[in-house]
């Protein structure tokens, strides 16, 4: 078995407690890896040297020499996109089909951002002081605790790492303990790259173990967080007793809304995506799907039709559709809001049990399932349940389909199918989701902000403003000649 240590300061750092833990692959139900269990000692370690590299090397580089260096990262995550994909398929059990293709787009956040680097510009403010010339610039904060979930590793780390450095922040990551690997071989790409070492350390294990003290270490200025919204809660709880900003990326209930007049097909295909793609083990999936009346029962027994024929099977195989779940606690978790939608009178009318068969290996797979006759009041229809488990509710007309769209905690993201663009345009403008999707779902790009509005969080990842997210501003005052004032007036 492979043994993977923390990273910190460009090299590998065995665990102060000697600890090990086991990954396993979520196909085979095999542990194919043992990874470091670190601990506060550990997190002490990498945070005060991140602190060290951040004052005396990285935060004095030009941004333009920033630039450059997540450039070369760039070329070398695509370089080894596949390797990478494959080793996040071996950790959370998502289809290469999507984990190589996700890998390789990754390069795009750090060519993005290292184009950004050097044109994150202050202002000189016209002056109402005469004799004081006042200007602002943009500073990073220090040390970045980055703390990511298991569904999509690198592209969550990406998100944040690529913005942070950019920005001359210096980075502490804490990934998932059930997928660190793909972390923890990403990190020496970025010392290749030829990033000083210590700009960049990865410390992993448990959330309480390792993900606690980060937050709570006093050397770290800034937690960039993707998780649950129970974790989020407990590290924005932390993060305010040190009063240290944080961006928090959590879950969602985000609803898929399909209008009478919206292309038939498509809008099969787009609901299909948002619930069973990736298991549904997705921030964004579009769990529950709203239809209209007037083509209810058509479109149900299509959609039942089409994702009754997905592929249940091996994620490395480009012919499966869905893969096993990621983790023992999410399948019974699954299982579990499963029996609560039908202990609340839902109607499964697709799937609903686990599934195996005597061509796949392991036994942590889900069938897609549906319900019908939800409720929007229903735990199914509130609470992320983060697997392939579709919740449709029938509605009128545009009120009350914004209506049940907008009443959960959570606003993540929506989808709407309308072939009328007044209907989209209204539906974009009082859907309460960081991301509304019209025709399409699932689309995500560097160049375009993503976030949460209500309990899916705070901040925004990606896009030209995020990188403010890692920036805070400084207003500098100098008076162009000393003189003697009243020292007892403000000026
Ligand atoms: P989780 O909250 O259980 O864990 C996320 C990370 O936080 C892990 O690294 C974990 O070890 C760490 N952690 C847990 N408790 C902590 C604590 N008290 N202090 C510090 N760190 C702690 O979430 P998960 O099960 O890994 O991921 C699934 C969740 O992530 C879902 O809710 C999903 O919607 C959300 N998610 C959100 C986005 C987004 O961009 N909005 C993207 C992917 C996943």
């Amino acid at each position: 078995m492979k043994t993977y240590n923390h990273f910190v300061n460009g090299k590998e750092m065995e665990p102060n407690s000697g600890d090990y833990f086991d990954t396993e692959n979520p196909y085979t139900c095999e542990n194919w890896a043992k990874v470091a269990k670190g601990n506060a000692y550990d997190v002490d370690v990498a945070v005060n040297i991140a602190k060290d590299v951040f004052e005396n090397n990285w935060s004095k580089t030009k941004p333009t020499e920033r630039g450059k260096l997540l450039v070369k990262l760039a070329e070398l995550v695509e370089r080894d996109a596949q390797k990478l994909g494959e080793i996040e398929v071996q950790d959370n059990g998502k289809l290469i089909a999507e984990m190589g293709a996700q890998t390789k787009y990754l390069a795009e956040w750090y060519r993005y951002f290292g184009g950004l680097a050097d044109k994150v510009e202050g202002s000189v403010l016209p002056s109402d002081k005469p004799g004081i010339f006042n200007y602002t610039k943009y500073e990073p904060f220090g040390v970045v605790g980055m703390i990511t979930a298991w569904n999509s590793p690198l592209l969550l780390l990406s998100w944040k790492l690529a913005p942070a450095l950019a920005a001359g922040n210096t980075a502490v990551i804490k990934p998932s303990e059930f997928t660190s690997a793909s972390t923890l071989e990403f990190v020496k790409l970025v010392s290749e790259a030829g990033f000083p070492n210590g700009v960049v350390n990865c410390v992993t294990g448990m959330g309480i173990e390792v993900g606690q003290p980060l937050v709570e270490h006093k050397n770290v200025s800034k937690i960039a967080f993707t998780g649950s919204d129970i974790s989020g809660q407990k590290i924005y709880e932390s993060a305010a007793k040190k009063i240290m900003p944080v961006s928090l990326e959590l879950g969602g209930k985000s609803p898929n809304i399909v209008f009478e007049d919206a292309d038939f097909e498509a809008a099969i295909m787009g609901v299909i995506s948002g619930i069973f793609a990736a298991t549904g083990q997705t921030c964004i999936a579009g769990s529950r799907l709203l239809v209209q009346e007037t083509i209810y029962e058509k479109f149900v027994k299509r959609l039942v039709e089409v994702a009754s024929e997905a592929k249940i099977g091996d994620p490395m195989s480009f012919d499966t559709h869905v893969g096993p779940v990621t983790t023992q606690p999410q399948f019974e978790k699954i299982m579990n809001y499963i029996d609560i939608a039908k202990s609340e009178g839902a109607k499964c009318i697709l799937g609903g049990n686990a599934y195996s068969s005597k061509d796949i290996k392991g036994d942590r797979f889900v069938e897609p399932t549906i319900f019908t006759d939800v409720r929007n009041e229903m735990r199914i229809a509130q609470e992320e349940v983060f697997g392939p488990v579709l919740s449709i509710i029938k509605f009128k007309d545009e009120k009350e389909a914004i209506k049940v769209g907008n009443d959960v905690i959570f606003g993540l993201a929506a989808g709407v199918w309308t072939n009328d663009i007044g209907r989209a345009l209204r539906m974009s403008d009082n859907l309460r989701a960081g991301t509304v999707w019209v025709n399409t779902y699932r689309a995500v790009s560097f160049m375009s902000p993503f976030g949460g509005y209500k309990r899916s969080g705070r901040g925004r990842e990606s896009g030209q403003e995020s990188i403010k997210e890692f920036l805070q501003t400084k207003s500098v005052w100098i008076a162009e000649q000393t003189s003697i004032a009243n020292p007892f007036i403000i000026r």
